[in-house]
């Protein structure tokens, strides 16, 4: 039987609070300026430190550096990937600015690259106050040499984060996810320690892999949960709404699940669910056959049945 194996997407945008240090060097880079942090010892760095590496105490001085500087060393990258600088084979450099004390990485667009060379800041067309807002390192010198203005330094910066691979299964995994295609759970039962792991894997607390296959319910109860009031990129409900700790009848630890058809604010620990399954001629080999988790309507279950599994 070949093992399973799919194309996994990872992607977030990822958002950050600048503050004053960072906030002003990205505001410099939107106006093709470069700042750099002077340091008690009087070096200085680019990009800047927030914090002295000597004294430790907050960076409060910002300089201008020149967007003109030095390779210093470099690599070479013959097959780049999406998301970075450039689509063709370019060279990954450490380059010391003209006023600066320590070298900046960037990409640099010279098939001629050494070290020694004199580069320059290529800048992007159109500049928001990012990182982004150098697009490479090219060859020559620049003219820009005029006194910089005082600007408003920026607070938020969004980086996107892309990340494509082929996921292939392991042993366990792959029985796992080829019992969700029939419909049905199955966890593995350590041997030493005798839990029931779903979805199987290394026993966390004795290091061995479990080796017995045992068939849970697709129902349990709640132990712990969130109500997500937060949106984010490519969220796929409208808060609120449940995420819950799952403790499937049969099983030691709980999965991580949706509970739907319920108000969020009635959602509580111990509440029975039960899988709502998509349907089965949408079964395959992937964790999505299961859509979410409602409540049964029973009884709660006691505390004392779940305690040890939170
Ligand atoms: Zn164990």
């Amino acid at each position: 039987m070949d093992t399973l194996a799919a194309p996994l997407t990872i992607a977030f945008d990822y958002t950050r609070s600048l503050g004053p240090v960072l906030g002003r060097f990205m505001a410099g880079l939107r106006e093709r300026r470069v700042l750099g942090a002077r340091t008690s010892d009087g070096r200085v760095h680019v990009p800047p430190l927030e914090y002295d590496p000597v004294t430790h105490e907050p960076v409060t001085d910002l300089v201008e550096v020149s967007p003109t500087g030095t390779v210093v060393s470099w690599t070479w990258n013959p097959r780049p990937v999406e998301g970075q600088p450039l689509d063709r084979p370019f060279g990954w450099a450490l380059i010391r600015l003209d006023g600066a004390d320590t070298p900046l990485l960037h990409a640099v667009d010279a098939e001629d690259l050494n070290t020694g060379m004199r580069v320059r800041i290529r800048w992007s067309a159109q500049r928001t106050g990012h990182i982004r807002d150098i697009a490479c390192f090219e060859p020559g010198e620049s003219d820009i040499s005029e006194i910089s203005e005082e600007f408003e330094p920026v607070e938020i910066m969004t980086t996107p984060i892309r990340l494509h691979y082929q996921h292939t299964t392991s042993a366990e995994e792959d029985r796992y996810l080829r019992a969700l295609e029939q419909g049905r759970i199955i966890g593995q039962r350590c041997p030493a320690c005798r839990k029931v792991y779903v979805p199987p894997r290394v026993c966390p607390a004795d290091g061995v892999a479990p080796d017995e296959v045992v068939e849970v319910a697709d129902r349990g109860m709640v132990t712990t949960f969130c109500v997500v009031n937060v949106p984010f990129a490519g969220q796929r409900l409208t808060p609120p709404y449940v995420v819950a700790q799952v403790l499937l009848d049969g099983a030691d630890i709980p999965i991580s699940h949706l509970i739907l058809g319920v108000e969020a604010a009635d959602v509580r620990m111990g509440m029975r669910v039960a899988a709502v399954w998509r349907d089965r001629s949408r079964w395959s080999t992937t964790p999505e056959n299961i859509d979410h988790f409602e409540p049964t309507g029973e009884p709660d279950a006691p505390y004392e049945s779940y305690g040890e599994h939170l």
